[in-house]
């Protein structure tokens, strides 16, 4: 069966093994951000809406695990854009829980819808949020998240700060760094600051590892890096795997390769590993969707290892 919203697990060096959900379908987001990896935003928009419906996502769900028997360390939802304009999302939240899966559920979010009570409301009943926020100041946030013209930055801090006197669950920060546009000591300086008050259980300080939409963009030497690091005590978890089967359909394997490169930019030892799938059976199908036209490699500007992603989605 193919999946529409389902994809992965794929490996994330911030929650191990996830099983992704995909809660818009296309590219839905109130940002489009440089390093965006899933390409240009289509529709920039800040109004909800019922994008995917909680009936399809419980379906494939249902279907997936009777499906594979591979399990996750998190079901997380995000996808192609912002996941918390879809406005079922309390209700998906809450019907995976109720699912006798026994999985946590994460969210991914960029942080600009958390100034409305009603999606700190529904995100509450998440396990794990992971909001980004990655310039406290205001021209850096323009360029940087190019966001859509009536999100306003101060409302947005201030909505990250009521959600967490809210929220009883786990919340990990992550702050993106591009040189040149957000590494500034006055971004620092007002990042420290927030952090204090936020008090997240955990800050990613992390930079473009994988391709993104952004051409220009440079790397953080690793000693910026480190010292962001140090600055707000911050680590990077490595990536666990669990996987318990290994798929050997051909078809179906391709289908899974091509959905999730489509969310997300990987290697091929990422997809190797996430997928359960062996090296030769995920060569064949690399090389036929490559043949096809469907996907193509770019190499990471960190270090130099090659990812594979949807074609013409990604400019370098
Ligand atoms: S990185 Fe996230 S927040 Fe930014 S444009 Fe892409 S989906 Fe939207």
């Amino acid at each position: 069966m193919m999946f529409e919203y389902i994809f992965g697990p794929v490996m994330s060096s911030r929650l191990g093994s996830s099983l992704g959900i995909d809660l818009l379908g296309c590219k839905v987001c109130s940002f489009d951000c440089l390093y965006c990896e899933s390409g240009k935003t289509e529709i920039k928009t800040i109004k909800r809406a019922a994008c995917v419906s909680l009936e399809s996502i419980a379906s494939e769900l249902q279907t997936w695990f009777e499906t594979y028997e591979q399990r996750s360390d998190f079901i997380t939802l995000g996808g192609q854009g912002e996941p918390c304009l879809n406005s079922c999302l309390g209700e998906i939240i809450q019907s995976i829980k109720q699912m006798p899966l026994d999985i946590p559920v994460a969210v991914l979010t960029n942080s600009s819808m958390l100034s409305d009570p009603q999606v700190r409301k529904e995100l509450c009943a998440a396990d794990v949020v992971l909001p980004s926020l990655d310039s406290l100041v205001e021209s850096e946030f323009k360029k940087i998240n190019r966001p859509h013209p009536s999100i306003d930055l101060k409302g947005l801090a201030q909505g990250l700060l009521d959600f967490r006197q809210e929220f009883q669950g786990k919340i990990f920060l992550e702050v993106l760094i591009i040189p040149g546009i957000n590494d500034s000591r006055e971004n620092l300086n007002r990042l420290i600051d927030f952090n204090s008050q936020l008090r997240p259980d955990r800050v990613d300080i992390t930079t473009m590892s994988r391709p993104g939409s952004y051409l220009g963009a440079e790397l953080p030497s690793s000693n910026f890096l480190a010292e962001w690091r140090k600055a707000f005590n911050a680590t990077v978890s490595p990536g666990k795997v669990s996987v318990t089967n290994i798929c050997t359909d051909q078809s179906a394997i391709r289908e899974r390769v091509l959905s999730s490169v489509k969310r997300r930019p990987q290697t091929q030892e990422q997809l190797i590993r996430a997928l359960g799938v062996s090296s030769s059976d995920l060569d064949a199908a690399l090389s036929e969707l490559e043949g096809s036209g469907l996907i193509q490699s770019a190499e990471s500007k960190t270090d130099f290892q090659k990812f594979y992603l949807v074609r013409g989605k990604h400019a370098g």
